[in-house]
């Protein structure tokens, strides 16, 4: 650690500049808290904890905001190992300071790469991710979502920059979205392995056992079959065997058995259950699910290919000019809401009559709730929109009858809000977004929903589609 706090770069607690960027050096030691680094250019992780390496990396990759996902991390103290979250997850070793100017590069070059990325939050859980995964890919310029086997996950193979997203039980989600992103064209498959998963929890951790097909016990012995020529007798090897020496001897017709393939043959294997006794040729198999202990004939088990997948043209295109998938079953209303469209030609209006009334004016607030998918996802399609109605209804509470919401993007909802100064409508704004992060806190676990506003007159001159994206962008990337 020392060769880094050399004089040749300003250093502060922990912070080494260099020109324009600022590095800042996080030591194994210190806490796992991330939210204080997002203004550094760069991290350089200390990485003789494997396990603090490892989480530290994932609570950056998994953030929803790009500020702490797309930063560039370097590793230092750290000895190659095959933990496929630590390899793929970070952006280069370096040895000493003596680097850092050439790292310097990298960053610039990561820097310049997001500022081509497209930042308008995605109208869905699987676009906002699929965002995020690509938005990745391009600043590392690379295309390539690979699975690594791996004994941590449930589903025994690894996505790193999709799995960090979820929880090691969530990982057959993983493969689900990777499915959704195939269906939508932005990802191309190339076969690697078929994996097997429980038909209850879709949980990959089995245990294949040969079991009884009468009394389902895997206590069973399995033996050869033995035919003699001879005489036609079929029987267990042991029918054979004697106690005195290694011998054996046909049963039926007393000779000695002299060579296989000769005189006798084993044609295959007979079963004998310990349990009930029962002997047979054909026993099930069976796997039981470590997970939630459910045991299942192996036919019924879930099966999905594991593909390693290449970022397809519409893929790339998606980093830099977003994702239109294929959503319009997502625009049903939420009750107290309206739908985009309706939106549109409401606030068309209201810029007509603002035109021919000077004295009338119209604030219009963008609400952005950065972290909402990491909420609504675990919460399924039915409890995901009896949310969604409950937060428009305390939105309602905070504003009058007359003015409309719109929630087409959970992640972005644009209020209008008529005949109110400036001032009383950011106060209804921060009301309304404590009480939303108060629900979420109460009723998900102390979730703490990450909450922004912004709110503008409503102007007269620039169209309002324009003045909604600046609005966005605004939003979503106040913090660079
Ligand atoms: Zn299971
Ligand atoms: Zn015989
Ligand atoms: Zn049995």
């Amino acid at each position: 650690m020392e060769v880094l706090k050399q004089n040749k770069f300003e250093t502060g607690e922990n912070v080494l500049k260099h020109n324009d960027l600022t590095f800042y050096m996080l030591e194994h030691e210190s806490s796992l808290k991330i939210e204080h680094l997002i203004d550094y250019n760069a991290i350089i992780l200390d990485g003789t904890d494997v396990d603090f390496t490892r989480t530290i990396l994932k609570k950056f990759r998994s953030h929803s905001n790009h500020n702490y996902y797309l930063k560039p991390i370097f590793l230092i103290n750290y000895k190659v190992l095959n933990d496929p979250f630590i390899e793929e997850l970070h952006d280069g070793v370096i040895l000493s300071a003596e680097q850092i100017p050439e790292k310097s590069n990298e960053v610039h070059e990561i820097e310049t790469r997001i500022t081509h990325l497209d930042h308008e939050p995605g109208v869905t859980f699987e676009i906002q991710l699929f965002k995020k995964i690509v938005s990745f890919l391009y600043t590392r310029e690379t295309r390539n979502i690979k699975p690594f086997p791996y004994v941590y996950s449930s589903i025994g193979y690894t996505y790193p920059i999709v799995s960090v997203n979820f929880d090691s039980f969530e990982e057959f989600r993983v493969l689900e979205i990777l499915t959704w992103a195939e269906s939508e064209n932005l990802i191309w498959p190339d076969f690697v392995d078929r994996a097997y998963f429980c038909n209850s929890c879709k949980a990959g951790h089995l245990s294949f056992r040969e079991v009884c097909p009468t009394c389902d016990s895997s206590n069973m012995k399995s033996q050869d079959l033995v035919h003699h020529f001879p005489c036609g007798y079929i029987g267990p090897i042991s029918d054979f065997r004697n106690t005195i020496d290694t011998n054996m001897s046909c049963p039926k017709c007393s000779k000695n058995l002299r060579h296989i393939g000769v005189d006798y043959d084993k044609p295959s294997l007979i079963n004998h259950c310990q349990n009930c006794d029962e002997v047979f040729q054909d026993y099930l198999v069976k796997a039981k699910c470590v997970h939630c202990k459910h045991d299942g004939d192996v036919q019924y088990l879930l099966s999905k290919n594991i593909n390693s997948y290449k970022l397809t043209k519409k893929g790339r295109f998606a980093a830099t000019s977003g994702i239109m998938g294929q959503m319009s079953e997502k625009e049903d209303e939420i009750f107290g809401s309206v739908n985009s469209n309706t939106f549109h030609t409401m606030m068309h209006y209201e810029n007509e009559r603002m035109k021919s009334n000077a004295s009338l004016k119209a604030n219009i607030a963008a609400l952005h709730l950065e972290n909402i998918f990491d909420l609504t996802r675990k919460l399924g399609k039915i409890k995901e929109k009896v949310f969604l109605t409950e937060m428009v209804h305390i939105i309602r509470e905070n504003i009058r009858t007359t003015d409309f919401i719109n929630v087409t993007n959970p992640s972005m909802i644009f209020i209008c809000i008529l005949d109110t100064e400036l001032a009383t409508a950011n106060y209804y704004l921060t009301k309304m977004s404590d009480k939303l992060k108060e629900l979420v806190n109460n009723n998900f676990d102390k979730f703490d929903l990450h909450t922004e506003f912004k709110v503008e007159p409503l102007q007269r001159e620039i169209s309002f589609e324009k003045q909604m994206k600046e609005l966005i962008k605004f939003l979503v990337e106040s913090h660079d």
